[in-house]
């Protein structure tokens, strides 16, 4: 895999200008062993502050549309909380119709994935407004399988949700044909970036989305300390990388 270099962008988007779609944990903040504990540290917030004074930027988050914005907490930036699910449009935010029909069966599902891991040490439940995060990196190793086993009970009895997998969590999300890729390529639509070249950085599975949504039309960039199967074209390897990357743009 090719490391994604200032120079790389440049030649790639040639004479357009550029639209970055960015992930947050695991991409502008390092993993940490409670989601809660996330934080920008300032010299991201700063970088994001300049390249945003020069190009369109979005951060794409599978957290809450409110949590991340907070996070990130600068105006001139767009954001798409849920993997995509809620938008903050330039009309307003944008809500997946299908996704909010589909918050009683999450209801339903979360007060049963809680019931059925309570003797588990280490289980995090994180309810979001469209999913359900179960993060199990506390967990012990021997009873991860348990873990999801009950997340999918919880899928087979509401099956207008479907499971999907991050780094150390299960998540039980609304079953409609919408991710990080389809947001992507939303906000390109109707931010009228089609004359920009889009480039996606992003470390986790649900990230392949939008690697693959722009693979004939922008750049991935995947953030990985270890090679792994991934539709982005260049890799970093640490938000350090993307810091250092974004400041040379
Ligand atoms: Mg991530």
């Amino acid at each position: 895999m090719t490391r994604a270099t200032p120079e790389a962008i440049r030649t790639a988007a040639g004479s357009r200008s550029l639209a970055l779609f960015l992930d947050y944990d695991g991409t502008l903040t390092p993993i940490v062993e409670r989601p809660e504990d996330a934080v920008l540290a300032e010299p991201m917030r700063d970088v994001l502050r300049r390249v945003a004074a020069r190009y369109t930027v979005a951060v794409v988050s599978g957290r809450d549309l409110e949590d991340v914005r907070a996070r990130v907490g600068l105006e001139n930036i767009h954001y798409a909380g849920c993997h995509g699910f809620e938008i903050a449009g330039p009309r307003g935010n944008r809500v997946h119709e299908a996704a909010a029909a589909a918050a009683p069966q999450l209801g339903a599902a979360a007060d049963m994935v809680a019931h059925d891991t309570r003797g588990i040490p280490g289980v995090q439940l994180e309810r979001k407004r469209f999913t359900l995060a179960v993060h199990y990196r506390r967990a012990p190793e021997a009873r991860v399988r348990d873990v999801h086993e009950a997340v999918l009970r919880a899928q087979a009895r509401h099956p207008a949700l479907r499971v999907t997998e991050g780094k150390k969590v299960y998540e039980l999300q609304p079953d409609v044909d919408w991710d990080k890729g389809r947001a992507v390529l939303w906000l390109i639509e109707t931010l009228k970036l089609e004359d920009a070249m889009s480039v996606y950085i992003g470390d986790d599975v649900t990230d392949e989305d939008a690697f693959r949504a722009l693979a004939h039309r922008g750049l991935g960039i995947a953030v990985q300390d270890a090679p792994r199967p991934t539709a982005a074209t260049l890799t970093l390897r640490d938000p350090e990388e993307v810091r250092a990357l974004l400041a040379g743009l």
